[in-house]
């Protein structure tokens, strides 16, 4: 159950992180063994999936001899805060692009939870404002390398739409390792993995990783960003990716990518009830704290799959907690209505 990934890193997560089972959720639904991977608990300025992600990218940085890391997202984006933090770690400067990509939030949205963060670890901030750019805002960053350059800096930019080198799916690639390891040493098996799909590096590398280790556990994305058609298109994108990388016979089928865009109304970053109920009940009954825009969707839909009665109760599934949850304070509506 050992797997080479051949490709720079450094270390920044605080892994392997636990593997817990949420006996109250488990008993209040009254369906299958509900269990949580805690990859809100990597550290790194407050912990997260971007940490494993980031691993990779900023072994590329270093190996390219990059001094300073450029990188884009939402206004409440924990890639870009946990972005800061890696190059903070390291030594390195870093500069960010937040996006306009949320409209009508509250005053809190642009100004606490991640947005603080990112200024109390000081990083040089620009503005982009068009939301649904992924390759304007890309190119908005590449634009912004080149004037370093001319300065005399060596920048490391970290892309954000989806044909880039998916460099960060590595992390997740080795995460699916820790998952067999741990719940082979736990004597336990899963029929089901649920997590939430945005970049799909999460998602991709994840899938890759399990099916090149010879698991054939499902893995259900939820979508937080797009549609479904186009999430699945963007997972196997990816997946496909890695193959190359890896140098391995492709191992991932479009029938074995499983995505669902149920609880992706209104929008990226935008509440809907589902997402607030699943949010208060998995606070409520484990005190366990999800994300308004990832982890309470992927909740949801994982609620909502087991009152469709998907699995029996002699079966067990897997929630990844991926992080997000500095972006609560961004949301003060989820506790005054
Ligand atoms: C970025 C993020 C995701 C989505 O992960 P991808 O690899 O981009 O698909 C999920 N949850 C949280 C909390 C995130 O910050």
């Amino acid at each position: 159950m050992n797997l080479d990934v051949p490709f720079p890193s450094v270390s920044l997560s605080h892994t392997p992180t636990p593997l817990e089972k949420m006996p109250h959720l488990t008993a209040v639904m009254s369906g299958p063994e509900i269990w949580i991977k805690r990859d809100d608990c990597t550290g790194l300025a407050m912990g997260g999936n971007k940490a494993r992600q980031l691993e990779y990218y900023v072994g590329q940085a270093l190996q390219h001899g990059a001094d300073i890391l450029l990188t884009t997202g939402a206004v409440q984006s924990n890639h870009v805060r946990m972005t800061i933090a890696a190059a903070r770690k390291m030594g390195m400067k870093v500069e960010v692009q937040l996006e306009k990509r949320v409209s009508d939030r509250l005053p809190q949205y642009y100004d606490s939870g991640n947005p603080m963060l990112m200024k109390i670890m000081g990083a040089k901030i620009h503005h982009y404002p068009v939301g649904e750019d992924e390759d304007g805002a890309d190119n908005a960053l590449y634009e912004r390398a080149e004037v370093l350059k001319t300065e005399g800096a060596t920048p490391y930019v970290i892309p954000l739409s989806g044909m880039h080198t998916p460099y960060g799916a590595l992390g997740y690639v080795k995460a699916a390792e820790e998952i067999l390891q741990q719940i082979a040493q736990m004597n336990l098996t899963f029929d089901a993995i649920v997590l939430a799909s945005g970049s799909a590096n999460t998602h991709a590398g994840l899938l890759f990783g399990l099916r090149v280790l010879g698991s054939p556990v499902r893995v259900y994305g939820m979508c937080v960003r797009r549609s479904a058609e186009l999430q699945k298109q963007r997972v196997l994108d990816k997946t496909n990716q890695l193959a190359s990388m890896m140098k391995v016979d492709v191992c991932v089928t479009a029938d074995d990518v499983h995505v669902d865009d149920c609880m992706l109304q209104p929008g990226y970053g935008q509440l809907n009830d589902y997402v607030k109920e699943a949010i208060s009940l998995t606070a409520e009954s484990e005190g366990v704290l999800l994300d308004p825009t990832y982890t309470g969707k992927a909740m949801a839909g994982l609620l909502a799959y087991v009152r469709d009665g998907m699995w029996s109760e002699d079966q067990r599934v897997m929630f990844l907690h991926t992080g997000g949850t500095p972006a609560l304070f961004g949301y003060p509506e989820l506790i005054s209505e």
